[in-house]
């Protein structure tokens, strides 16, 4: 190979790689950023967006589905709430939060979550989601992503 073609044949592979770096910035850029992405809608997720919402913060939760008591039929201890349904506190608690104009809702497993240069990115149910910061409980149960240590 002469000079000129190995040098022309490293400055493609060059722009390449930078072009397919750039589309990955750009796509990251092209997501719309949330002040915080909550991995679990339950009772805690949702005791954090509470107070999230209330101060005008964006905010995604991400859930799927798999509470941990959903198989009982009566909660107990729980000042105000003694002898319901846990399903129905967790759906006045959802309805609650909904009801605020700077949340989402998206019924999806978060599967994995990149750092970034400005935050993070959630990978869920086939969609990535742009956060500022993530929120997750500490569980032993259900399957968190492994970055959110
Ligand atoms: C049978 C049983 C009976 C109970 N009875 C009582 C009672 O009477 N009184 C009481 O005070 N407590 C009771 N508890 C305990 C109570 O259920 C828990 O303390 C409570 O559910 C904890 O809430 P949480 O929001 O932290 O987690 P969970 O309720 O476990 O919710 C976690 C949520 O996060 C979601 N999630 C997990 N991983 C991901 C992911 N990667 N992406 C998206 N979403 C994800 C799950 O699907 C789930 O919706 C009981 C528990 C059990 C198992």
């Amino acid at each position: 190979m002469k000079r000129r073609e190995f040098i022309a044949l490293g400055a493609a592979t060059l722009a390449t790689g930078c072009a397919g770096v750039a589309r990955r910035i750009n796509h990251e850029r092209s997501l719309a950023m949330y002040d915080v992405i909550i991995i679990g809608g339950s009772y805690a997720g949702l005791a954090a967006a509470l107070q999230l919402v209330r101060a005008r913060r964006r905010v995604l939760i991400l859930d799927a589905g798999q509470r941990r008591n959903r198989f009982a039929a009566h909660s107990h201890g729980f000042l105000g709430q003694d002898g319901q349904p846990p399903g129905a506190i967790a759906a006045k608690g959802k309805a609650e939060v909904l009801a605020y104009p700077t949340v989402t809702w998206k019924d999806a497993l978060a599967a994995e979550a990149v750092r970034t240069p400005d935050g993070f990115v959630v990978r869920a149910g086939g969609d990535e989601f742009r956060g500022k910061r993530p929120f997750s409980r500490p569980a032993s149960s259900t399957s968190f992503p492994p970055f959110l240590a």
